[in-house]
């Protein structure tokens, strides 16, 4: 299944290739801070593919807080937050904002409450290795 997504003004945009035979899509509400201030609903699969272009990185902003290991990549023009990225043993993971994504049908949406607050930071790790995108590409202008 083919996804796509954007930020409100489409400065950041992303294709999501997500496995077939995967039908749903969990809609995870993240708790910490940083996501109840934004609303933050994200998505991953282990197996999916993720292609992330950026048309001017003028106005792409890297958000990073407490255990600073997540990175939040913030559109500066919209204020969207399309993705979020995790750099482990060198190796760049990823989740998609579920309210980023365009043409999907909601039903779809597994919807749930998360929060990790307080995880300690080497599972929160391994977790990551295991739920989120591992096949992660940023296109377009360098920089
Ligand atoms: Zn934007």
């Amino acid at each position: 299944m083919h996804l796509t997504g954007r930020c409100h003004c489409g400065n950041i945009a992303f294709d999501l290739e997500w496995p077939e035979g995967s039908p749903r899509i969990p809609a995870r509400a993240c708790g910490c801070t940083f996501c109840v201030k934004h609303g933050g609903v994200w998505t991953s699969h282990p197996r999916a593919t993720l292609a992330v272009s950026v048309q001017d990185r003028a106005y792409l902003s890297a958000y990073d807080f407490a255990t600073r290991t997540a990175t939040f990549h913030v559109c500066t023009r919209c204020g969207v937050v399309p993705i979020v990225t995790s750099e482990i043993d060198g190796h760049v993971y990823a989740v998609v904002n579920v309210n980023a994504l365009e043409h999907v049908d909601p039903a779809r949406f597994d919807r749930a409450a998360a929060n990790f607050e307080g995880e300690a930071v080497d599972s929160r790790l391994s977790r990551r290795e295991r739920n989120w995108i591992a096949d992660v590409r940023f296109e377009g202008a360098g920089g």
